[in-house]
């Protein structure tokens, strides 16, 4: 029930399958993984095509807990979004990955952190004044902050979204839809959203090149948010026949494995550098 998010503990039912209780475990884990200081940050880097700097670093959540072990996002995120447990948590990504942002040196000095976001976070009501008082106290310049977005937040045509986006691209925050082809999007749903990026998912990268469909969706992808003049980042690209044909269709930046994992923020730059060289 909606309640049950608010109390302490959600109690065991006999009825309860796997799934439930297993969820159960991680809801009723995850009301103390801030306070028990479980959860981490990683980051992973964009490449740009054109120069090979990192244009932006991704923030991704884990969680080491005692009972459970190491959890997945896919495990827990939807639990959090559920039960609400993501509004602090989300709070806690964004404030971290932005005072770790702020410490970057060299290359990355000037690299954009990325924070991802929940439909439920962006809708509450001091969102804007939250992320504004999280780049005061941190010190980092807006210019060095992007939010992604998923698509189902597109769906729902109400105003406050919108309102929230334009507010905080006033300030220079920027936006990059996430897992872009994998939901609603079509030209009608992305224009009424001032987004800056449009990240492709990897699901369309994955049997790049041997399904020539996949490659006509990205290209497909590519124009639509070049029709947009939208940046453009490829997502899961594993290996270096994928990154060739991303960069003929034109894609503006590539992330994952083969660029470099999800890391440790005082690892970026080494990880960074492993990969370049030959
Ligand atoms: P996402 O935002 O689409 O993040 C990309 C996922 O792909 C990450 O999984 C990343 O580790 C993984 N990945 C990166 N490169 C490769 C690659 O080359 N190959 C493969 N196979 N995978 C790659 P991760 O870290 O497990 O995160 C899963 C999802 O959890 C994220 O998907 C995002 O939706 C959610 N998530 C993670 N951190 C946060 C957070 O702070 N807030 C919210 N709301 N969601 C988060
Ligand atoms: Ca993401
Ligand atoms: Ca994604
Ligand atoms: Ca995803």
């Amino acid at each position: 029930s909606k309640d049950s998010g608010r109390n302490c503990c959600t109690l065991f039912r006999p009825e309860m399958t796997d799934f439930a209780l297993e969820q159960l475990t991680v809801e009723n884990n995850l009301r103390t993984a801030i306070e028990r200081n479980e959860l981490s940050l990683v980051f992973q880097p964009e490449i740009d095509l054109l120069t090979g700097q990192p244009t932006c670093c991704e923030a991704l959540l884990r969680w080491h807990n005692p009972e459970l072990g190491s959890v997945s996002p896919d495990r827990f995120i939807p639990t959090a979004e559920r039960t609400g447990i993501i509004l602090p948590i989300g709070e806690w990504a964004l404030r971290t990955a932005c005072r770790e942002a702020q410490a970057w040196t060299g290359e990355l000095a000037h690299s954009r952190v990325a924070v991802n976001v929940s439909e439920v976070q962006l809708r509450q009501a001091n969102f804007c004044n939250l992320v504004r008082s999280i780049l005061n106290e941190t010190g980092l310049s807006p210019q060095r902050l992007e939010l992604e977005l998923t698509e189902s937040l597109l769906v729902s045509r109400e105003g406050e979204p919108r309102r929230i986006m334009d507010e905080l691209r006033s300030i220079g925050v920027s936006f990059a839809l996430d897992d872009f082809g994998t939901g609603y999007s079509s030209l009608g749903y992305l224009r009424h959203f001032p987004m800056d990026k449009l990240k492709i998912d990897r699901a369309f990268v994955r049997d790049l090149p041997a399904h020539r469909e996949d490659a006509s969706i990205v290209s497909a992808l590519v124009n639509m948010a070049r029709s947009l003049n939208l940046n453009v980042t490829a997502e899961g690209v594993e290996t270096a026949e994928q990154l060739a044909v991303l960069r003929d269709l034109g894609c503006d930046q590539v992330q994952g494995y083969l660029l470099c994992r999800p890391v440790e923020s005082h690892r970026l730059i080494e990880c960074l550098q492993a990969e370049r060289s030959p």
